[in-house]
């Protein structure tokens, strides 16, 4: 079993509802485990400011999938809650990123570890701080 990172983002509909339903789902996969979670905090919007605030959080996971596996369950999910990709970082019903998978650093068209903008973004970094603070901290060194 491998660990993961994972930050998640709502800015539209009823977002705290939209983080949970979207912890649930995770958890529901037959091969993720939900081992922990931040708390949910509230933030302004990034890169795309007029926009309402989101609401954020991390989680940390255990699964048997790959990297590219675990990102196509997190699309999946963001799919099936409804989310519609309009703009870029645009308003959202459901964001779920993946932060960091283990300390593995890959760049593929598909999916980039640890996520490219994670080491920018309080409200990643916060979240993750509280349930790993030492994923958080080898981002930011990854940055120095
Ligand atoms: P940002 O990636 O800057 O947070 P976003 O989350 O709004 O922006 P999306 O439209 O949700 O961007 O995702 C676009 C693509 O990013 C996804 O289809 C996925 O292939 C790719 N991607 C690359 N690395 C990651 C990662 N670590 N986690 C999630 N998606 C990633
Ligand atoms: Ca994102
Ligand atoms: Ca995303």
């Amino acid at each position: 079993m491998a660990k993961a990172w994972l930050s998640l983002g709502a800015n539209i509909g009823d977002p705290p509802a939209q983080l949970a339903d979207a912890i649930a789902r995770l958890g529901a996969h037959p091969h993720i485990a939900v081992t922990r979670q931040s708390s949910v905090i509230r933030t302004a919007p990034w890169g795309k400011t007029d926009q309402p605030d989101f609401a954020n959080m991390a989680a940390e996971v255990e699964t048997a999938l790959s990297p590219v596996d675990l990102l196509h369950v997190c699309l999946d999910i963001e799919r099936d809650m409804g989310r519609v990709r309009h703009e870029v970082w645009g308003p959202r019903l459901i964001d779920i990123d993946i932060i960091a998978y283990e300390r593995i650093e890959m760049q593929t068209g598909r999916l980039t570890l640890p996520h490219p903008h994670a080491h920018e973004r309080d409200f990643v970094l916060s979240p993750l701080g509280e349930i790993s603070p030492a994923t958080a901290d080898w981002i930011r060194a990854l940055h120095d």
